[in-house]
């Protein structure tokens, strides 16, 4: 996410949009769990082709709105088993901040087994195997990472953030965690000029971790993104679907892992499918329209 942009659905409410000013997004493989919210918007909220957090900066959840929650949670689905921390990358909090805000969760549901969330690459970067052994250990050990790419030049074109040296580096500290991990390889970002090299490229990258699934879908060059005024400008070319093809079957070709490929369409527009609303607390209240909004919209940012 995580940069999972690729990869999640908006879920779209209309109640929910009134009163929450960040949207929210959902895993499409991952099934309707209770959601919980422990940051708000994207720490990196620049890469090139995404819009999902733009009027969102990122936040940290207050801990009194996070127990607020979780108690709601907790009256409505005491035996949970299984959340999604929001938003686009929770794991970007230091394991200092993290780790209480992980154990209010348990302590709140503490049947809970697993804690899925999307993150960026480098939100492993500031936690040490141990650490990221401890998140395993409370629950967090299933995250999705939206690596995008294996090829430094594109990294770099659509302002990803990372390289592929910090994939391979952090990718290790989660192998070593043990914590199981999704990749995300997204056809179509490097344009026609450099396809085959973010395809050949990025399976390299990708043969050297562990990831559990590959997940891929095709680039979408939605109003408002950089990417989008690039191809207006004749700076970026779009690949058409032939092509598209041709660079997942590149991909897929040099590609030596043992994985399972998803292909999705691009799911970040807001949606006119049926999603499910979300199953927090907080969009219960929303729904249930008997209690004011907490969201807390106009608030300044918590300084904590
Ligand atoms: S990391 Fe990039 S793709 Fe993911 S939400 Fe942030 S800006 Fe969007």
């Amino acid at each position: 996410m995580t940069d999972l942009g690729l990869t999640l659905s908006l879920v779209d409410s209309p109640l929910w949009r009134i009163c929450n000013p960040t949207p929210v997004y959902r895993n499409p493989y991952w099934p309707t769990w209770p959601l919980i919210q422990i940051t708000q918007g994207c720490t990196h909220n620049s890469c090139k082709f995404c819009t999902m957090y733009r009027d969102a900066p990122f936040r940290m959840q207050p801990m009194e709105w996070l127990e607020e929650d979780l108690r709601e949670l907790q009256a409505s689905d005491p035996h949970a088993k299984t959340i999604q921390l929001l938003s686009a990358n929770p794991l970007a909090l230091s394991y200092d901040r993290l780790m209480p805000r992980l154990e209010l969760i348990r302590k709140y549901l503490p049947e809970l087994e697993h804690m899925y969330a999307a993150t960026r690459v480098d939100d492993i970067r500031n936690k040490t195997v141990e650490q990221l052994h401890n998140l395993k250990e409370i629950g967090v050990n299933e995250i999705s990472l939206g690596v995008e790419s294996g090829d430094d030049w594109t990294l770099q074109r659509i302002n990803k953030g990372y390289t592929s040296q910090d994939i391979l580096e952090q990718c290790r500290k989660l192998d070593e965690a043990g914590i199981a991990y999704w990749m995300t390889f997204l056809n179509g970002v490097a344009g026609r000029e450099h396809s085959h090299e973010h395809a050949v490229n990025s399976a390299k990258i990708f043969n050297q971790c562990k990831p559990m699934l590959v997940g891929t879908g095709g680039l979408t060059l939605f109003p408002g993104t950089p990417l989008l005024e690039e191809a207006q400008h004749g700076e970026f070319t779009p690949l058409d679907e032939r092509e598209l093809m041709q660079e997942l079957h590149t991909f897929l070709s040099a590609a030596r892992l043992r994985l399972r490929i998803e292909h999705s369409p691009h799911l970040v527009a807001p949606s006119q499918r049926s999603i499910p609303p979300p199953q927090t607390a907080d969009s219960r209240r929303i729904a249930g329209g008997h209690r004011p909004c907490r969201h807390r919209c106009h608030d300044p940012p918590p300084t904590a």
